[in-house]
């Protein structure tokens, strides 16, 4: 009884301390049972081992992701929704009959149409736009998606906007000029140079349904791929819009050749990566000249029976000049060798 007795004492004690012991060797194991690879198991020479391997995996994943055939590249233009229909089904007779039939087949914001139907009356009237396929496209791409909120209040005005990476949307005037000497027809293929905001491609996607673009600044190619991406279940024309991260002075080989070219980026010479990419007969439109100045120039192509090139030059704007941001290398250079031109003093 008093063994027991003290044995019942002292169980307690007893209990706590193998308690405490089973804590202990418990303690110790946990993170050799729970896992194997903790980093109480690993000796520093396996743990630099890993962290190498770690940090090879990481530079080869950048690497991928630097890759723009790899990882910048979207190709659903397989998909070939057609565009250029919707448009030709959409009345522009008068402006009410356009904003119902807007309101009944769009998502458009409607606060913006009313605005859109003015100022593309007014691009037509100033004979910037002059067929009746581009007023259509015009109508039909809502600019304030492709413009930054900073820039509230001016989606429609006439003017070039910022939209980050030191790149601009282009003055509407500008890209309706562009827009109509291309002389866009459904089924022809056409590469744009310099993607930007996106919107001249989202204009050229209701005039064909093989569009293709290329944007060198990663940040804002990616940007832009995600706005079409938002809003490609709304808006499908966009899904005929293939883009690349990528140099366009070298052109998009793989799809050549374009029917129609656009460079909207500003060069002192005629890549001729892009000539050779353009198709016999095609045309390509450009901003030419040096840093500071251009003149929007179509660009003719014409391959006689020998296989001579011969290229024909018309200033769209007999004179008038404007200035693009410029045609660039992935080091960020310019690719014009002329002087930068400097306005005189007034
Ligand atoms: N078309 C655009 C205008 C963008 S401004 C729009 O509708 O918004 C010109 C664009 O050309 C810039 O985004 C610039 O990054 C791009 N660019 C400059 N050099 C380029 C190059 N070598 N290849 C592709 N894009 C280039």
């Amino acid at each position: 009884m008093s063994i027991s007795s003290k044995s019942i004492a002292s169980r307690p004690v007893i209990a706590l301390c193998i308690g405490l012991a089973l804590g202990m060797i418990f303690g110790f194991l946990f993170p050799f049972l729970v896992s194997s690879r903790s980093e109480q198991v690993v000796s520093h020479e396996e743990l630099r081992a890993f962290s190498m391997v770690e940090e090879a995996m990481r530079a080869a994943s950048m690497n991928k992701t630097e890759d723009p055939e790899a990882s910048y590249v979207t190709l659903p233009g397989i998909q070939k929704y057609d565009g250029p229909r919707l448009a030709a089904s959409m009345p522009i007779e008068t402006k009410e009959a356009w904003i119902s039939w807007m309101k009944k087949n769009r998502n458009d914001d409607p606060l913006f149409l009313e605005q859109r139907w003015e100022w593309a009356q007014e691009l037509v009237l100033s004979s910037e736009l002059k067929r009746p396929e581009d007023v259509r496209a015009f109508l039909l791409t809502p600019r304030e998606h492709f413009t930054r909120p900073q820039n509230k209040g001016l989606e429609y005005a006439n003017t070039w906007l910022p939209i980050g990476y030191g790149a601009t949307i282009t003055d509407p005037d500008v890209v309706s000029m562009m827009t109509t000497t291309l002389n866009l027809y459904p089924g022809e293929k056409v590469l744009e140079i310099g993607t930007g905001s996106g919107y001249q491609s989202a204009i050229l996607s209701y005039l064909t349904k093989d569009v293709y673009t290329i944007e060198i600044i990663k940040p804002l190619f990616v940007e832009t791929d995600a706005l079409y991406r938002q809003w490609e279940a709304t808006f499908p024309s966009y899904t005929v819009i293939n883009r690349k991260l990528g140099d366009g002075y070298y052109g998009w080989e793989e799809f050549a050749p374009f029917d129609k070219i656009i460079i909207t980026c500003s060069i002192d010479h005629i890549p001729p990566p892009l000539i050779r990419q353009l198709t016999p007969g095609g045309i390509m439109v450009l901003p030419l000249g040096p840093p500071g100045r251009q003149y929007i120039m179509e660009v003719k192509k014409a391959v006689d029976e020998n296989g001579t090139v011969t290229l024909s030059r018309r200033d769209v704007y007999n004179g008038l000049s404007v200035r693009f941001i410029p045609f660039r290398d992935e080091g960020g250079k310019s690719y014009s060798t002329s002087a930068p031109y400097v306005m005189p003093p007034p």
